[in-house]
């Protein structure tokens, strides 16, 4: 239980396949109580089924890119006790944008990614922030090995993840006076949603798995449960870093 009395936020709730949930569901067992945001109605039926099964487990609506939207639900969550941990798992870019020659992304697909995909981690601290204040607070993103490598089809999620990485760094500076800190996963692939959209994400899987130290590929549960340890107070004197659940590919 070592989310024991922790409150948490965990953006990014689509489906059951999720990292989101996956965290959700490893905070849930070590004691957290969870709020979880979906981003429109459409997808609400599937969070609001899921929160069922956790319990305690409430649902809000979010759209990240919608500053009223975060502004409101900061407001909700104060009225329920406040913040330990925020988690951002959070993506998009359009799928034109990741098909053709990366030479080829328009401004638009390039503002979109990276807006969504990153700069939105800026906008949910700031609006969280006052909430985390003075309780050890931690906030986690998830990012992915196309941040530092050209990784085949990742094409501008990978640019827009090298940022995500480079804000966790300038947020661990500015909210570690304030006790919060700030850290990535950078997980393996997984099947999700959003890695639907991204060419030859089976040929990925079957490298991993080919070439990775443990010789498989990681799931929902491994990137949980080192976010729960990420969230927790084990982890006090980490900040500012990108921790990789990634079956040791990386490292290959
Ligand atoms: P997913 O599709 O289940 O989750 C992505 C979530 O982003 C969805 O819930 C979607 O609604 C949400 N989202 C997009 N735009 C939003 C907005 N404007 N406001 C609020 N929410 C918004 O897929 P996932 O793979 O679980 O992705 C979660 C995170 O993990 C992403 O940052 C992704 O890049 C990262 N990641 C995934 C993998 C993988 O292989 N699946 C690997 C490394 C990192």
């Amino acid at each position: 239980m070592i989310l024991k009395d922790k409150k948490a936020l965990v953006v990014g709730v689509a489906n059951k396949r999720s990292l989101a949930w996956g965290i959700a569901q490893s905070f849930a067992r070590e004691g957290a109580q969870l709020c979880i945001t979906y981003q429109n109605e459409r997808l609400g039926q599937n969070a609001t089924e899921l929160a069922a099964t956790l319990p305690g487990c409430r649902t809000e609506m979010c759209d990240v890119m919608v500053e009223e939207q975060l502004s409101t639900l900061a407001g909700r969550l104060k009225e329920q006790g406040g913040l330990d941990i925020v988690v951002h798992a959070v993506a998009f870019a359009r799928t034109d944008d990741l098909d053709h020659e990366f030479q080829n992304v328009p401004l638009e697909g390039w503002r979109t990614a990276l807006e969504v995909s990153a700069y939105s981690l800026v906008a949910l601290t700031r609006a969280m922030a006052p909430l985390l204040e003075g309780r050890n607070g931690s906030i986690l993103t998830l990012s992915f090995l196309g941040a530092h490598r050209a990784v085949p089809h990742y094409n501008i999620m990978g640019v827009a993840k090298a940022a995500l990485e480079a804000n966790v760094r300038y947020l661990a500076m500015d909210m570690g006076p304030k006790g919060t800190r700030v850290n990535a996963i950078s997980s393996g692939p997984i099947r999700t949603l959003s890695a639907s959209v991204i060419g030859g994400f089976n040929t990925i899987l079957d490298h991993v798995e080919q070439w990775a130290p443990l010789r498989r590929n990681v799931d929902q549960t491994q990137v949980g449960d080192a976010a729960a340890f990420l969230a927790s107070d084990l982890a006090r004197g980490i900040t500012g870093q990108v921790l990789y659940v990634d079956s040791g590919f990386s490292i290959v």
